[in-house]
Protein backbone atom coordinates (compact mmCIF):
# COMPACT_ATOMS: atom_id res chain seq x y z
CA UNK A 1 0.00 0.00 0.00
CA UNK A 2 0.83 3.57 -0.61
CA UNK A 3 2.22 5.07 1.86
CA UNK A 4 0.85 9.04 2.14
CA UNK A 5 2.44 12.00 4.26
CA UNK A 6 0.00 14.58 4.93
CA UNK A 7 2.17 17.17 6.13
CA UNK A 8 3.28 20.19 3.78
CA UNK A 9 5.99 19.45 1.36
CA UNK A 10 5.56 21.58 -1.32
CA UNK A 11 9.22 23.22 -1.44
CA UNK A 12 10.65 20.09 -0.38
CA UNK A 13 9.40 17.86 -3.22
CA UNK A 14 10.17 20.71 -5.93
CA UNK A 15 13.74 21.42 -4.48
CA UNK A 16 13.89 17.59 -5.16
CA UNK A 17 12.38 17.55 -8.83
CA UNK A 18 15.11 20.43 -9.40
CA UNK A 19 18.28 18.67 -7.13
CA UNK A 20 17.57 15.32 -9.92
CA UNK A 21 18.47 17.12 -12.93
CA UNK A 22 21.78 17.50 -11.43
CA UNK A 23 22.61 15.03 -9.13
CA UNK A 24 21.80 11.05 -9.76
CA UNK A 25 18.90 10.97 -7.64
CA UNK A 26 18.54 13.65 -6.27
CA UNK A 27 20.82 13.27 -3.17
CA UNK A 28 24.83 12.39 -2.25
CA UNK A 29 23.88 9.08 -0.16
CA UNK A 30 21.26 6.90 -1.46
CA UNK A 31 18.67 6.49 1.42
CA UNK A 32 18.50 10.15 1.93
CA UNK A 33 16.21 10.14 -1.14
CA UNK A 34 12.97 8.45 0.64
CA UNK A 35 12.81 6.36 -2.53
CA UNK A 36 12.03 2.87 0.19
CA UNK A 37 9.41 4.64 1.85
CA UNK A 38 7.81 5.72 -1.44
CA UNK A 39 8.39 9.52 0.32
CA UNK A 40 9.44 13.04 -0.81
CA UNK A 41 12.89 13.76 1.05
CA UNK A 42 12.85 16.27 3.95
CA UNK A 43 15.20 19.49 2.60
CA UNK A 44 16.54 20.60 5.99
CA UNK A 45 16.42 24.29 6.60
CA UNK A 46 18.54 24.10 9.72
CA UNK A 47 18.88 22.34 12.73
CA UNK A 48 18.89 23.43 16.61
CA UNK A 49 19.36 20.85 19.67
CA UNK A 50 17.31 18.11 19.21
CA UNK A 51 15.04 20.06 16.11
CA UNK A 52 15.07 20.30 13.10
CA UNK A 53 13.54 22.48 10.45
CA UNK A 54 12.73 22.11 7.01
CA UNK A 55 11.99 24.63 4.26
CA UNK A 56 8.30 23.79 3.89
CA UNK A 57 8.03 24.92 7.65
CA UNK A 58 8.21 22.21 9.46
CA UNK A 59 9.59 21.50 12.81
CA UNK A 60 10.82 17.97 13.81
CA UNK A 61 12.29 16.23 16.74
CA UNK A 62 14.84 14.42 14.84
CA UNK A 63 16.40 11.18 15.95
CA UNK A 64 18.52 10.51 12.63
CA UNK A 65 21.05 13.10 13.81
CA UNK A 66 23.11 13.14 10.98
CA UNK A 67 22.94 9.16 11.34
CA UNK A 68 24.60 9.31 14.23
CA UNK A 69 27.13 11.88 14.49
CA UNK A 70 25.31 14.49 16.30
CA UNK A 71 25.11 13.17 19.48
CA UNK A 72 25.43 16.74 21.44
CA UNK A 73 22.22 17.99 18.95
CA UNK A 74 22.55 20.37 15.99
CA UNK A 75 24.20 23.54 16.31
CA UNK A 76 25.44 22.63 19.38
CA UNK A 77 27.01 26.34 20.98
CA UNK A 78 30.15 25.21 21.85
CA UNK A 79 30.86 23.48 18.64
CA UNK A 80 29.81 26.06 16.60
CA UNK A 81 31.79 29.18 18.47
CA UNK A 82 35.12 26.69 18.45
CA UNK A 83 33.88 26.18 14.38
CA UNK A 84 33.99 29.95 13.58
CA UNK A 85 37.36 30.82 15.78
CA UNK A 86 39.07 27.79 13.76
CA UNK A 87 38.02 28.81 10.48
CA UNK A 88 38.57 32.44 10.49
CA UNK A 89 42.64 31.21 11.14
CA UNK A 90 42.33 29.49 7.94
CA UNK A 91 40.23 26.23 7.20
CA UNK A 92 43.20 23.64 5.76
CA UNK A 93 47.08 23.60 5.57
CA UNK A 94 48.49 20.16 4.30
CA UNK A 95 50.53 20.47 7.40
CA UNK A 96 50.27 19.53 10.83
CA UNK A 97 48.83 21.27 13.95
CA UNK A 98 48.55 20.72 17.52
CA UNK A 99 45.32 20.14 17.60
CA UNK A 100 45.65 16.91 15.35
CA UNK A 101 48.13 15.39 18.08
CA UNK A 102 45.72 16.51 21.52
CA UNK A 103 42.30 14.82 19.35
CA UNK A 104 45.08 11.65 18.82
CA UNK A 105 45.88 11.96 22.35
CA UNK A 106 42.18 12.15 24.07
CA UNK A 107 40.92 9.21 21.70
CA UNK A 108 44.11 6.90 22.93
CA UNK A 109 43.18 8.16 26.35
CA UNK A 110 40.02 6.80 26.09
CA UNK A 111 40.03 3.64 24.03
CA UNK A 112 41.70 0.51 25.59
CA UNK A 113 42.75 -0.71 22.63
CA UNK A 114 44.31 2.20 20.74
CA UNK A 115 47.95 2.94 21.61
CA UNK A 116 48.15 5.04 18.06
CA UNK A 117 45.99 6.49 15.35
CA UNK A 118 45.30 8.02 12.02
CA UNK A 119 42.92 10.34 10.78
CA UNK A 120 41.13 10.09 8.09
CA UNK A 121 37.82 11.67 6.49
CA UNK A 122 34.89 9.20 6.34
CA UNK A 123 34.04 5.69 8.05
CA UNK A 124 34.26 4.07 4.65
CA UNK A 125 37.99 5.50 4.60
CA UNK A 126 38.50 4.25 8.07
CA UNK A 127 37.61 0.50 7.22
CA UNK A 128 38.79 0.39 3.66
CA UNK A 129 42.26 1.55 5.30
CA UNK A 130 42.30 -1.05 8.31
CA UNK A 131 41.33 -3.35 5.79
CA UNK A 132 44.19 -3.03 4.32
CA UNK A 133 46.72 -2.96 7.03
CA UNK A 134 45.13 -5.90 8.14
CA UNK A 135 45.90 -7.45 5.07
CA UNK A 136 49.69 -5.95 4.63
CA UNK A 137 50.88 -6.76 8.26
CA UNK A 138 49.41 -10.37 7.94
CA UNK A 139 50.25 -11.54 4.23
CA UNK A 140 46.76 -13.02 3.75
CA UNK A 141 44.30 -11.83 1.42
CA UNK A 142 40.60 -13.05 2.75
CA UNK A 143 38.20 -11.09 5.07
CA UNK A 144 35.39 -12.24 7.63
CA UNK A 145 32.21 -10.00 7.68
CA UNK A 146 28.65 -10.35 8.49
CA UNK A 147 25.86 -10.15 6.73
CA UNK A 148 23.52 -7.04 7.52
CA UNK A 149 26.62 -5.74 8.46
CA UNK A 150 27.98 -2.15 6.68
CA UNK A 151 31.38 -1.07 6.86
CA UNK A 152 31.41 1.71 4.16
CA UNK A 153 31.26 1.53 0.17
CA UNK A 154 34.45 -0.12 -0.31
CA UNK A 155 34.68 -2.46 -2.83
CA UNK A 156 35.89 -5.56 -0.37
CA UNK A 157 33.13 -4.36 2.39
CA UNK A 158 30.06 -4.29 -0.26
CA UNK A 159 29.05 -8.04 -0.16
CA UNK A 160 25.68 -8.68 1.57
CA UNK A 161 25.85 -5.15 3.34
CA UNK A 162 23.32 -3.64 5.42
CA UNK A 163 22.24 -0.19 5.58
CA UNK A 164 21.02 1.57 2.47
CA UNK A 165 22.08 -1.52 0.52
CA UNK A 166 19.78 -3.69 2.37
CA UNK A 167 16.98 -0.87 2.59
CA UNK A 168 16.78 -0.30 -0.96
CA UNK A 169 17.15 -4.53 -1.44
CA UNK A 170 19.73 -4.29 -3.85
CA UNK A 171 22.25 -7.20 -4.72
CA UNK A 172 25.61 -6.89 -4.30
CA UNK A 173 27.09 -4.16 -5.74
CA UNK A 174 28.09 -4.50 -10.05
CA UNK A 175 31.23 -2.85 -10.53
CA UNK A 176 32.65 -5.08 -7.37
CA UNK A 177 35.18 -7.29 -9.07
CA UNK A 178 34.99 -10.90 -8.47
CA UNK A 179 38.39 -11.35 -8.12
CA UNK A 180 37.81 -8.91 -4.98
CA UNK A 181 34.43 -10.54 -4.19
CA UNK A 182 35.90 -13.87 -3.65
CA UNK A 183 38.03 -12.38 -0.94
CA UNK A 184 35.21 -12.11 1.43
CA UNK A 185 33.53 -14.34 3.54
CA UNK A 186 30.30 -13.60 4.92
CA UNK A 187 28.47 -15.22 7.43
CA UNK A 188 25.20 -14.24 9.90
CA UNK A 189 25.78 -11.97 13.17
CA UNK A 190 25.64 -13.41 16.43
CA UNK A 191 26.37 -16.85 14.91
CA UNK A 192 30.12 -18.00 16.44
CA UNK A 193 29.41 -21.59 15.29
CA UNK A 194 29.66 -20.43 11.72
CA UNK A 195 32.35 -18.11 12.17
CA UNK A 196 34.31 -21.06 13.83
CA UNK A 197 33.46 -23.33 10.63
CA UNK A 198 34.61 -20.30 8.59
CA UNK A 199 37.82 -20.30 10.28
CA UNK A 200 38.41 -23.86 10.15
CA UNK A 201 38.14 -23.86 6.36
CA UNK A 202 40.18 -20.28 5.33
CA UNK A 203 41.79 -19.45 8.16
CA UNK A 204 44.77 -19.43 7.30
CA UNK A 205 43.82 -16.67 4.72
CA UNK A 206 42.15 -15.05 6.62
CA UNK A 207 43.61 -11.14 7.43
CA UNK A 208 40.99 -10.26 9.10
CA UNK A 209 37.58 -10.28 10.81
CA UNK A 210 35.55 -7.21 11.25
CA UNK A 211 32.47 -6.47 12.75
CA UNK A 212 30.17 -3.48 14.03
CA UNK A 213 30.47 -4.55 17.79
CA UNK A 214 26.73 -3.25 17.76
CA UNK A 215 25.09 -4.12 14.44
CA UNK A 216 23.90 -0.79 13.40
CA UNK A 217 22.84 -1.47 9.82
CA UNK A 218 20.41 -3.42 9.87
CA UNK A 219 18.14 -2.31 13.02
CA UNK A 220 19.92 -2.22 16.16
CA UNK A 221 21.44 -5.74 16.72
CA UNK A 222 23.03 -6.20 20.27
CA UNK A 223 25.92 -8.86 20.69
CA UNK A 224 24.93 -12.04 22.38
CA UNK A 225 26.80 -12.45 25.46
CA UNK A 226 29.79 -14.08 24.56
CA UNK A 227 29.64 -13.70 21.23
CA UNK A 228 32.49 -10.57 20.99
CA UNK A 229 34.54 -12.58 23.09
CA UNK A 230 34.70 -15.60 20.81
CA UNK A 231 35.52 -13.55 18.01
CA UNK A 232 38.67 -12.92 19.54
CA UNK A 233 39.61 -16.20 20.59
CA UNK A 234 39.24 -17.58 17.24
CA UNK A 235 41.08 -14.48 15.85
CA UNK A 236 43.57 -14.81 18.01
CA UNK A 237 43.69 -18.69 17.48
CA UNK A 238 44.16 -18.20 13.53
CA UNK A 239 46.66 -15.74 13.17
CA UNK A 240 43.88 -13.19 12.20
CA UNK A 241 43.39 -9.68 13.43
CA UNK A 242 40.15 -8.59 14.83
CA UNK A 243 38.76 -5.13 14.03
CA UNK A 244 35.76 -3.41 16.02
CA UNK A 245 34.09 -1.45 13.36
CA UNK A 246 32.64 1.47 15.91
CA UNK A 247 31.91 4.20 13.33
CA UNK A 248 28.76 4.27 14.81
CA UNK A 249 29.19 2.74 18.18
CA UNK A 250 32.48 4.64 18.85
CA UNK A 251 31.77 7.45 21.51
CA UNK A 252 28.01 6.43 21.07
CA UNK A 253 27.23 3.65 23.42
CA UNK A 254 29.90 4.75 26.24
CA UNK A 255 32.70 6.65 27.51
CA UNK A 256 35.26 4.11 26.08
CA UNK A 257 33.45 2.85 23.25
CA UNK A 258 31.50 -0.64 22.77
CA UNK A 259 34.79 -2.22 23.43
CA UNK A 260 34.87 -0.40 27.22
CA UNK A 261 31.11 -1.48 27.47
CA UNK A 262 31.67 -4.92 26.69
CA UNK A 263 35.35 -5.54 27.67
CA UNK A 264 36.43 -7.08 24.61
CA UNK A 265 39.80 -5.22 23.21
CA UNK A 266 40.18 -5.91 19.11
CA UNK A 267 43.61 -5.40 17.41
CA UNK A 268 42.35 -2.29 14.97
CA UNK A 269 39.32 -0.09 15.36
CA UNK A 270 37.76 2.38 12.91
CA UNK A 271 35.95 5.14 13.97
CA UNK A 272 33.94 7.87 11.93
CA UNK A 273 30.53 9.81 13.11
CA UNK A 274 30.81 11.32 16.76
CA UNK A 275 34.05 11.65 16.39
CA UNK A 276 33.96 14.29 14.04
CA UNK A 277 31.61 16.33 15.88
CA UNK A 278 29.77 16.47 12.04
CA UNK A 279 32.13 17.02 10.04
CA UNK A 280 33.51 14.41 7.64
CA UNK A 281 35.95 12.48 9.85
CA UNK A 282 37.22 9.07 10.66
CA UNK A 283 40.34 7.43 11.98
CA UNK A 284 41.55 3.74 12.65
CA UNK A 285 43.99 3.19 15.42
CA UNK A 286 45.19 -0.17 17.42
CA UNK A 287 48.22 -1.56 18.64
CA UNK A 288 51.45 0.13 18.35
CA UNK A 289 52.78 -2.62 16.50
CA UNK A 290 49.99 -2.87 13.67
CA UNK A 291 49.72 0.87 13.38
CA UNK A 292 53.07 1.60 12.59
CA UNK A 293 52.94 -0.41 9.58
CA UNK A 294 51.24 2.46 7.85
CA UNK A 295 53.27 5.22 6.23
CA UNK A 296 55.45 7.10 6.45
CA UNK A 297 56.16 5.04 9.64
CA UNK A 298 55.61 1.38 7.76
CA UNK A 299 55.13 0.32 3.94
CA UNK A 300 51.44 0.07 4.40
CA UNK A 301 50.39 3.37 2.16
CA UNK A 302 47.11 5.57 3.27
CA UNK A 303 46.77 9.46 3.08
CA UNK A 304 44.74 12.11 2.44
CA UNK A 305 44.80 15.77 1.42
CA UNK A 306 42.39 17.18 4.25
CA UNK A 307 42.75 14.33 6.56
CA UNK A 308 43.44 15.62 10.55
CA UNK A 309 41.62 18.77 9.03
CA UNK A 310 41.55 22.07 11.39
CA UNK A 311 37.19 22.13 11.39
CA UNK A 312 36.78 18.66 11.70
CA UNK A 313 39.38 18.17 14.50
CA UNK A 314 38.00 21.22 16.47
CA UNK A 315 34.60 20.29 16.05
CA UNK A 316 35.47 16.21 17.05
CA UNK A 317 37.52 17.25 20.08
CA UNK A 318 34.95 19.68 21.05
CA UNK A 319 32.09 16.94 20.74
CA UNK A 320 34.63 14.44 22.51
CA UNK A 321 35.08 17.02 25.62
CA UNK A 322 31.23 17.38 26.07
CA UNK A 323 30.94 14.10 26.11
CA UNK A 324 31.32 12.94 30.17
CA UNK A 325 30.12 10.32 31.98
CA UNK A 326 26.56 12.23 33.23
CA UNK A 327 25.82 12.67 29.53
CA UNK A 328 26.40 8.56 28.94
CA UNK A 329 23.90 8.45 32.34
CA UNK A 330 21.33 10.49 30.60
CA UNK A 331 21.82 8.54 26.81
CA UNK A 332 21.03 5.23 28.96
CA UNK A 333 18.00 7.07 30.61
CA UNK A 334 16.33 8.71 27.86
CA UNK A 335 16.89 5.38 25.72
CA UNK A 336 15.24 3.31 28.67
CA UNK A 337 12.51 5.96 28.96
CA UNK A 338 11.96 5.80 25.18
CA UNK A 339 11.94 1.64 24.93
CA UNK A 340 9.49 1.17 27.85
CA UNK A 341 6.82 4.13 26.35
CA UNK A 342 7.42 2.40 22.42
CA UNK A 343 6.92 -0.83 24.17
CA UNK A 344 3.59 0.12 25.95
CA UNK A 345 2.23 1.94 22.84
CA UNK A 346 3.22 -1.34 20.59
CA UNK A 347 1.18 -3.68 23.44
CA UNK A 348 -1.80 -0.99 23.18
CA UNK A 349 -2.23 -0.80 19.48
CA UNK A 350 -1.45 -4.66 19.12
CA UNK A 351 0.94 -4.48 16.61
CA UNK A 352 4.16 -6.93 17.36
CA UNK A 353 7.34 -4.63 17.81
CA UNK A 354 10.62 -5.49 19.32
CA UNK A 355 12.48 -3.00 20.21
CA UNK A 356 16.40 -3.64 20.12
CA UNK A 357 18.01 -0.90 22.17
CA UNK A 358 22.14 -0.49 23.28
CA UNK A 359 22.13 2.86 24.95
CA UNK A 360 20.82 5.56 22.95
CA UNK A 361 20.78 3.04 19.64
CA UNK A 362 17.25 2.21 20.09
CA UNK A 363 14.88 0.46 16.91
CA UNK A 364 11.50 -0.56 17.19
CA UNK A 365 11.54 -4.02 14.07
CA UNK A 366 7.70 -4.71 13.46
CA UNK A 367 8.26 -8.16 14.02
CA UNK A 368 7.61 -10.63 16.94
CA UNK A 369 11.01 -11.24 17.24
CA UNK A 370 13.25 -11.82 18.57
CA UNK A 371 15.70 -9.74 15.99
CA UNK A 372 19.47 -11.29 16.40
CA UNK A 373 20.88 -11.37 12.92
CA UNK A 374 20.36 -10.25 9.47
CA UNK A 375 17.87 -12.71 8.87
CA UNK A 376 15.50 -12.10 11.39
CA UNK A 377 15.15 -8.53 10.81
CA UNK A 378 14.03 -8.71 7.25
CA UNK A 379 11.40 -10.37 8.95
CA UNK A 380 9.94 -7.06 9.65
CA UNK A 381 6.77 -6.18 8.09
CA UNK A 382 8.39 -3.45 5.81
CA UNK A 383 5.27 -2.29 4.54
CA UNK A 384 4.00 -1.31 8.01
CA UNK A 385 7.03 0.48 8.13
CA UNK A 386 6.66 2.94 5.42
CA UNK A 387 3.46 3.61 6.77
CA UNK A 388 4.50 4.26 10.14
CA UNK A 389 7.56 6.40 9.05
CA UNK A 390 4.81 8.40 7.53
CA UNK A 391 2.79 9.04 10.62
CA UNK A 392 5.89 9.31 12.29
CA UNK A 393 6.86 12.56 10.25
CA UNK A 394 2.99 13.92 9.79
CA UNK A 395 3.58 13.64 13.61
CA UNK A 396 6.50 15.78 13.65
CA UNK A 397 9.29 12.92 14.63
CA UNK A 398 12.35 12.40 11.87
CA UNK A 399 13.22 8.47 12.24
CA UNK A 400 15.32 7.42 9.76
CA UNK A 401 13.21 5.90 6.69
CA UNK A 402 14.11 2.60 7.09
CA UNK A 403 13.72 -0.37 9.04
CA UNK A 404 17.19 -1.07 9.24
CA UNK A 405 18.57 1.91 11.19
CA UNK A 406 18.42 2.70 14.46
CA UNK A 407 17.13 5.55 15.91
CA UNK A 408 19.81 8.01 17.58
CA UNK A 409 18.73 9.79 20.92
CA UNK A 410 21.10 12.75 21.51
CA UNK A 411 22.56 14.34 25.54
CA UNK A 412 20.28 17.30 24.63
CA UNK A 413 16.99 15.03 23.89
CA UNK A 414 14.93 16.32 27.09
CA UNK A 415 12.39 14.43 28.91
CA UNK A 416 9.81 16.42 27.05
CA UNK A 417 11.10 15.35 24.19
CA UNK A 418 11.35 11.67 24.78
CA UNK A 419 7.82 11.92 25.81
CA UNK A 420 6.39 13.95 22.82
CA UNK A 421 7.99 11.40 20.46
CA UNK A 422 6.34 8.26 22.96
CA UNK A 423 3.01 9.75 22.67
CA UNK A 424 3.23 10.72 18.75
CA UNK A 425 4.68 7.14 18.02
CA UNK A 426 1.23 5.99 20.10
CA UNK A 427 -0.79 7.87 17.78
CA UNK A 428 0.89 6.72 14.81
CA UNK A 429 0.95 3.06 15.59
CA UNK A 430 -2.82 3.52 16.39
CA UNK A 431 -3.13 5.16 12.90
CA UNK A 432 -2.00 2.15 11.48
N1 LIG B 1 30.89 1.60 9.33
C1 LIG B 1 29.72 1.68 9.97
C2 LIG B 1 29.45 0.77 11.12
C3 LIG B 1 28.78 2.63 9.58
O1 LIG B 1 27.61 2.71 10.23
C4 LIG B 1 29.08 3.49 8.49
C5 LIG B 1 28.09 4.56 8.02
N2 LIG B 1 26.80 4.39 8.37
C6 LIG B 1 30.31 3.38 7.86
C7 LIG B 1 31.20 2.42 8.31
C8 LIG B 1 30.70 4.27 6.72
O2 LIG B 1 30.93 5.55 7.18
P1 LIG B 1 30.84 6.80 6.17
O3 LIG B 1 29.42 6.89 5.74
O4 LIG B 1 31.32 7.94 6.99
O5 LIG B 1 31.75 6.50 5.03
Amino acid sequence: SESVSKRNDARSSAAFEEAKKYIPGGVNSPVRAFKSVGLTPVYIERGEGSRVYDIDGNTFIDYVGSWGPLIMGHAHPEVVQVLQETAAKGTSFGAPTLLETEMAKLVVERVPSVDIVRMVNSGTEATMSAIRLARGVTKRDKILKFEGSYHGHGDSLLIKAGSGVATLGLPDSPGVPEAVATNTITVPYNDLESVRLAFEKFGEQIACLIVEPVAGNMGVVPPQAGFLEGLREVTERHGSLLIFDEVMTGFRVGLNCAQGRFGVTPDLTCFGKVIGGGLPVGAYGGKREIMEQVAPSGPVYQAGTLSGNPLAMAAGYTTLKLLTPEVYDRLETAGARLQAGFEKNAQEAGIPVTINRVGSMVCPFFTEGPVVNYDSAKNSDLDLFRRYFAAMLDRGVSVAPSQFEGMFISGVHSDEDIDATIAAQRSALLSL
